[in-house]
């Protein structure tokens, strides 16, 4: 007996979809002082005395609006996780293997995730100090923050 799906013809693809990404009016605002700049802004809630980097347009606490509450971190912080990319992927901003940690800048409560050059993959430590450096290059991303490295 025939099913309907018995004559089903399936070709398989693959589409390029062309996009833009629009980092909002706080993100966009971080990421120009990224690369104009090149200092680390965060937006503070006063009523939950929280710092948070990247910004945020409302606390993830209390919900307040937090546009207008800007603040400048410092580049330097410490690790407070890590883990090691060991995989290409086309979306990758580099060639593997390389540490991707969580960052808790001096000046903010909540870590931001980028990447952490320390030599070797295996140095990465939770409570390493590190510090920002920013690109050389003009970049219209976070990779204008073009990594973290140890504080020396
Ligand atoms: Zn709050």
């Amino acid at each position: 007996m025939n099913k309907d799906t018995d004559y089903a013809f399936v070709i398989e693809g693959k589409m390029a979809l062309p996009y833009q990404y629009f980092a909002g009016a706080v993100g966009s605002k971080f990421i120009v002082a990224l690369r104009d700049e090149k200092k680390i802004f965060g937006v503070r809630c006063d009523r939950c005395n929280k710092t948070f980097v990247p910004p945020r347009q409302t606390c993830e606490r209390c919900f307040a609006p937090l546009t207008d509450h800007w603040v400048e971190v410092e580049p330097t912080g410490a690790v407070t996780g890590f883990t090691v990319i060991r995989y290409a992927e086309p979306y990758q901003p580099k060639e593997p293997p390389y540490v991707l940690a969580l960052i808790k800048l001096d000046g903010a409560d909540v870590p931001i995730a980028h990447i952490l050059e320390c030599g070797d993959v295996g140095k990465a430590r939770i409570g390493m100090r590190v510090r920002a450096v920013f690109s050389e290059e003009p970049r219209d991303t976070i990779l204008a923050l073009s990594h973290f490295e140890e504080e020396t």
